[in-house]
């Protein structure tokens, strides 16, 4: 979130007190750095922040804004400043609903004296995972603010912060699922059941190699987002790299969430009964990936969001992405399944057979190429197939 603010402060022009934030925000210095919360979610709505914001800004003879509301899932309670989201009201008392009706506002949590500024920490939120951050109900009672946006702009201005912190969504799913793999591979090592070791039964081997499938693919796939983003940060990016941005963050964030809950479960398993133990550290991953589906955007509001990049852009996003895949010369999710066949074939008449690879690769190709030849909906199929085991 703080990178994300730093993100939207920038593209809305250093200037003034932003200056400063800016520099905090982006400081290595421990003296000098801040941490920035995002306050979106109320309790009429996270998904639908347009008609569930009720938190409203008055505008002090000073310029500032007193802002009034409750905002109902902020985490990183404890950062040093905040973007939020609220409704100005005008000289007759009145406020405009829907997203129109909703300007960004920046903030810092406490005032000089260490004082919080017109916030009051209602509970801190009882979460199943991510405990480690709190995450508060805060009532905000004439809090100070500065409105960073222009009035009715506030949606449209917080969306460079959205994608960031979905990517950095993306980088969780990944690490996620990576760590739980090189556990579970180190365990196979030392793990003895009928007279060998873990790694010496294909079949557990087998297990393991699909969940490296899925993870090298998340891999790629938040390595291909990051570049775009690099691009666009740095107005490297042509029209069709902004067009394929646009069209991966969402996919990427909804996608690698639901796959680094399935992983890490698998992963779980793949320790038999220590995988449940609490005193082995491992639950916490699966408590804690389960929120990254929900957070930053739940997995069917990014579907809808895929949809509406579609349609805003009268189907460019999709030539973009169909002209890279398509292009000569670049490898395609076929051309790896066909490869990876080919790797197994020879490996087999090495070793003489063992683990399928190709199968999880015949899974991870359904997506350019519709449903496999062999399609088998178990937990260790390809996410389509997991998710629409019917398709
Ligand atoms: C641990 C945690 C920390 C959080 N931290 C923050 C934070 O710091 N700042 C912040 O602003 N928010 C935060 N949130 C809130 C989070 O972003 C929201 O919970 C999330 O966006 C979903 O909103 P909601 O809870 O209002 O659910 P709802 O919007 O009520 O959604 C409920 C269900 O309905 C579905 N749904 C909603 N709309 C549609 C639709 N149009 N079509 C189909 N399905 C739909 C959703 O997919 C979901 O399954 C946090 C949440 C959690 C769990």
């Amino acid at each position: 979130m703080t990178d994300g603010a730093a993100k939207v402060i920038e593209s809305l022009g250093i200037s003034g007190f932003l200056a400063d934030a800016f520099g905090r925000l982006t400081s290595r210095d421990p003296g000098t750095f801040w941490t920035s919360g995002q306050w979106m979610t109320e309790r009429r709505g996270g998904s639908d922040v347009a008609s569930g914001t009720e938190t409203v800004a008055r505008e002090q003879p000073d310029g500032t804004y007193s802002l009034s509301g409750f905002k109902w899932f902020t985490s990183a309670t404890d950062s040093d400043v905040s973007l939020t989201l609220a409704r100005i009201v005008d000289a007759q008392g009145r406020v405009e609903e829907g997203s129109r009706g909703l300007s960004l506002f920046y903030l810092e949590v406490r005032d000089q004296e260490g004082k919080l500024n017109g916030i009051e920490v209602q509970r801190l939120k009882e979460k199943l995972g991510t405990r480690q951050v709190p995450t508060a109900e805060l009532l905000l009672d004439g809090c100070k603010a500065h409105r960073i946006s222009a009035e009715g702009r506030g949606v449209a201005s917080i969306a460079d912060m959205l994608t960031i912190t979905r990517l950095h969504n993306v980088i969780s799913a990944v690490a996620g699922m990576r760590r739980v793999i090189s556990l579970a591979r180190e365990y196979a090592g030392k793990r003895l059941a009928f007279g060998k070791l873990l790694k010496d039964h294909p079949l557990h081997m087998q297990t393991l190699a699909r969940l490296e499938v899925e993870t090298r693919g998340a891999f790629l796939l938040l390595m291909e987002t990051a570049r775009l983003l690099g691009l666009e940060e740095t107005k490297l990016a042509s029209e069709r790299d902004l067009h394929l941005l646009r069209l991966l963050m969402p996919v990427a964030k909804l996608y690698t969430g639901k796959q680094a809950v399935a992983v890490i479960s698998e992963g779980l398993e793949s320790f038999g009964g220590q995988g449940y133990m609490e005193d082995t550290g491992l639950p916490v991953a699966l408590r804690d990936a389960q929120v990254l589906t929900i957070w930053e955007g739940t997995t069917n509001v990014l579907a809808l969001d895929v949809l509406r990049s579609l349609s805003k852009s009268e189907g460019r996003v999709l030539d973009a992405y169909c002209s890279v895949v398509q292009e000569p010369g670049k490898p395609t999710c076929l051309d790896l399944a066909s490869s990876l066949g080919r790797y197994e074939e020879a490996r087999a008449e090495r070793h003489g057979g063992g683990g399928s690879l190709s199968t999880d690769f015949r899974h991870v190709s359904h997506n350019a190429a519709g449903p496999p030849q062999n399609s088998q909906s178990s937990i260790h199929g390809c996410f389509p197939c997991r998710l629409y085991p019917e398709s």
